[in-house]
């Protein structure tokens, strides 16, 4: 599986994660095709646990940006968020969210590293990520 997002788009969440004192999150919305995962857009949400070391998405907002990939005709393909002081690998509450969320979790660092993951049964597997121009 690969997830292939432009560079504007990939840096747009790099820069976010740089400025912020707490994760930052969101959702990456696209399509899925023959194995590959294209991001059109990224949807910043509010993390509300205001937290340094993990991430919550309200509900309500979750519905909101459901409704806006609708009328773009899009799917949420994704989840992003950071990590301030730790590697961009799945933390124990990540993988709880990865159980119910089971599409591709793109995690990124504040120091500008990222790598993109998903859950398969029960396995923790990567996925390639192609940024284009
Ligand atoms: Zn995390």
């Amino acid at each position: 599986m690969r997830l292939i997002i432009k560079r504007k788009d990939l840096e747009k969440i790099l820069k976010l994660a740089e400025n912020s004192e707490i994760e930052v999150c969101g959702f990456l919305l696209g399509k899925n095709s023959d194995g590959a995962v294209l991001v059109e857009t990224v949807r910043e949400t509010a993390n509300r646990l205001n937290s340094p070391v993990e991430f919550e998405i309200d509900p309500p907002e979750i519905a909101e940006v459901l409704d806006e990939a609708e009328k773009m005709g899009l799917e949420i393909v994704g989840i992003f968020h950071s990590h301030l002081g730790c590697p961009p690998v799945p933390s124990e509450k990540d993988f709880k969210g990865m159980e119910l969320w089971r599409n591709v979790w793109l995690i990124v660092t504040s120091s500008g590293d990222f790598r993109a993951w998903v859950l398969r049964g029960e396995n923790l597997g990567e996925v390639e990520i192609e940024v284009t121009s």
